[in-house]
């Protein structure tokens, strides 16, 4: 199976930044080597799902309300989303965790809402450093899966993903190793499999982000367990990106 490629440009590129990436990148996208998801700023998402309509790129939101619609001030609903052109939201990124307090509970319910309104999520999952230097990592992990998916039918994680992301891997350079990835991967699925099924846990992808760049990527994306990657950074270079989609080894 292709590895699955994801792109989160965070708070960066205007639309008409945008509609320069996703010129460049569309007509320079292979697919032969992986699947992609771009996940540009709201504002420019129209301009992103018209240049990629027809292409093997797809459209991802970086958030989504848990709320379905109403007086809901600066929200976007899924439904708005889908009827914009997305296919993944970013749901449970450690910036909306730690920045913005988003909750397990929460979390969990933009899963809901998202699923309910046909939208794939990429949930993110991580421990800090402070989890990790207290040996409390997979118990944290364990803890976000199970409060992230509570109330999920097996059917329904078809369409997640779960993107294992160490919150002090994000954006500082300091990628995790091989084997924190291989052995986060196995307890995501451990977990997956306690809850659900063998079936389940097998089919689940797995994703790992944090610093990943042209050089750690090979390596990382290998990892037993692991199915693709959440890129930030670099994600925003789009040649280096396209590189890294069309050559991922
Ligand atoms: C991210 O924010 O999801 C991420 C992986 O960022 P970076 O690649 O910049 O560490």
């Amino acid at each position: 199976m292709k590895k699955l490629i994801v792109g989160n440009f965070k708070m960066n590129q205007t639309p008409e930044e945008s509609k320069a990436y996703f010129m460049r990148f569309v007509s320079g996208f292979t697919g032969n080597r992986a699947d992609v998801v771009l996940c540009p700023s709201f504002l420019s998402l129209p301009v992103a799902s018209f240049l990629a309509k027809g292409s093997l790129v797809k459209i991802g939101a970086q958030n989504v309300s848990d709320e379905e619609e109403g007086a809901f001030t600066g929200e976007v609903s899924a439904k708005m989303l889908k009827n914009a052109g997305v296919e993944y939201v970013i749901v449970g990124h450690s910036e909306r965790r730690n920045k913005y307090k988003e909750t397990d509970k929460l979390i969990n319910k933009k899963i809901k809402t998202a699923l309910k309104n046909g939208l794939k999520c990429i949930f993110c999952i991580g421990e800090s450093l402070t989890d990790r230097n207290t040996g409390k990592t997979f118990e944290v992990i364990r803890h976000q899966i199970e409060e992230g998916v509570r109330g999920l039918y097996e059917n329904e994680l078809e369409s997640v993903v779960i993107a294992y992301e160490p919150v002090w891997a994000i954006g500082t350079g300091q990628n995790a190793s091989v084997k924190d990835v291989e052995n986060a991967a196995k307890v995501i699925r451990k977990v997956i499999f306690e809850s659900y099924s063998e079936k389940a846990s097998r089919d689940i992808q797995v994703l790992y982000g944090g610093s990943l760049n042209e050089k750690n990527v090979a390596a990382l994306l290998n990892c037993p367990g692991i199915d693709g990657g959440l890129f930030g950074k670099i994600s925003l270079n789009v040649n280096a990106f396209l590189d890294i989609a069309n050559n991922l080894k």
